[in-house]
């Protein structure tokens, strides 16, 4: 084992990560995996909607003047020469004194300019006594009239809502340019690994990691393309980081300076591993890399070390990729501490707390294995670099754990 010769300051990470990753290029996105995107350029409508003049009721396309006057007790008759159906054309004509028999959303036919609604109309063999009277454009909805062709949809800025989405479809825009969610491989080492929705069968255990890390990915704005698991081999870490496709890489496990940590040299091997090592706790075995010029978080297997480097190191970096704040995504309250927290000068610590009657308490654990530590804690302080510790009843800021 060769020990770390030097820890990393937290705020050299987040600074080298600052200067070294650049926003992602806008892409062609289709309007259906727009939702949630923000427009890098403006969209005009290529097409009118709706397309064509079509019937906003079910009734009878007629000549709104053939049924000036009439009533219920003077109803106009009206010959019915063809039906016009949804998604297909009209061929009928509407003359004087004749109608046509029409759905919603069907196309107008020829020579008419209003629908009768079916309530307004009595069947009588080949015929309908109309008993109201429409008035010339009454239940059609005109061609253009929702979108006009040409029409300016949405700015450039513009984050897109599902609605918009719907918009977009309707007018028959193949694209936009929006900006994009970062594509993420997650990624785990450990021979000891069993595939998520496994039960743990000693002396193996299950890959929480992988879906704890896919959640934080997906609430980050990113987008997890492709997980794996693979031994402590260091070809085979290799094969699996060569293959990545991502903007962004994460690997859980084997990236400290024991036997089986493969991850650090083939890094190093494959790319640059500029930080290796941050002084904090837990995850102090943490790393930060680049392969291709994409960035690499190596986050130790231990659960709460892997949430805690993901949430100092990888979360920022993935936030901004996706054009949203680099902040903690947590809420945060400023409240009294119940008992004072030890820490050690030197390093920056995570610790996890309640909230109990409004005054924090930090929970008694130890160990970055207990994952259970982070369900039971209603969120965590964070003790600068400089302290040891904070004394009870000092104020601290808690991120409260959504
Ligand atoms: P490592 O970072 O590989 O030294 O692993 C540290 C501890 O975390 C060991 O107890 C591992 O068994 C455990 N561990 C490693 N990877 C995972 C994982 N993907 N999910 C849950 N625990 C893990
Ligand atoms: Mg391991």
């Amino acid at each position: 084992m060769r020990g770390f010769r030097r820890r990393a300051e937290v705020a050299d990470v987040l600074k080298l990560l600052e200067e070294r990753v650049k926003p992602l290029p806008p892409r062609r996105t289709p309007p259906r995996e727009s939702a949630g995107r923000t427009l890098v350029e403006a969209v005009a409508a290529p097409c009118d909607v709706p397309g064509f003049d079509r019937s906003a009721m079910d009734g009878y396309a007629v000549r709104g003047e053939d049924t000036f006057g009439a009533t219920e007790l003077a109803p106009a008759s009206l010959r019915v020469v063809g039906t016009s159906m949804p998604g297909e054309s009209c061929t009928s004509r509407v003359d004087r004194g004749q109608c046509v028999r029409i759905m919603t959303g069907a196309p107008m036919p020829e020579g008419a300019d209003a629908v009768l609604m079916a309530e307004d109309a009595r069947t009588d063999g080949e015929s309908v006594q109309a008993t109201a009277a429409v008035a010339p454009g009454k239940n059609v909805s005109t061609r253009g009239e929702d979108i006009r062709a040409g029409e300016m949809l949405f700015e450039a800025g513009r984050r897109l809502r599902p609605h918009d989405v719907g918009v977009l479809v309707a007018a028959g825009v193949d694209y936009v340019f929006a900006d994009r969610r970062p594509s993420v491989n997650v990624f785990a080492t450990g021979n000891e690994l069993l595939p998520p929705g496994l039960r743990p069968r000693p002396p193996k255990i299950v890959d929480s990691n992988s879906p704890m890390l896919a959640a934080l990915v997906e609430r980050d704005g990113g987008v997890v393309i492709h997980n794996e698991r693979t031994a402590d081999q260091p070809e085979l870490i290799r094969d699996m980081l060569q293959r990545a496709e991502a903007d962004v890489l994460l690997i859980s496990g084997g990236s400290s300076v024991g036997e089986e940590d493969h991850v650090p040299a083939v890094v190093r091997e494959l790319g640059e591993l500029p930080i290796h090592g941050v002084a904090m706790r837990p995850s102090s075995p943490a790393g930060v890399g680049f392969i291709g010029g994409r960035p690499v978080f190596l986050l130790p297997g231990n659960p709460v070390s892997c949430l805690c480097a993901y949430d100092f190191f990888a979360g920022p970096t993935i936030r901004f990729l996706a054009g949203r704040s680099r902040d903690w995504p947590y809420r945060r309250v400023d409240l009294p501490l119940a008992r004072k927290i030890t820490s050690e000068a030197g390093r920056v610590d995570y610790a996890r707390v309640r909230v109990v009657d409004g005054r924090v308490e930090p929970l008694m654990v130890s160990g970055a294995g207990i994952l259970s530590s982070t369900t039971r804690a209603d969120g965590f302080v964070i003790v600068p670099r400089d302290a040891e510790g904070i004394p009870e009843g000092a104020t601290v800021t808690v991120y409260l754990y959504a």
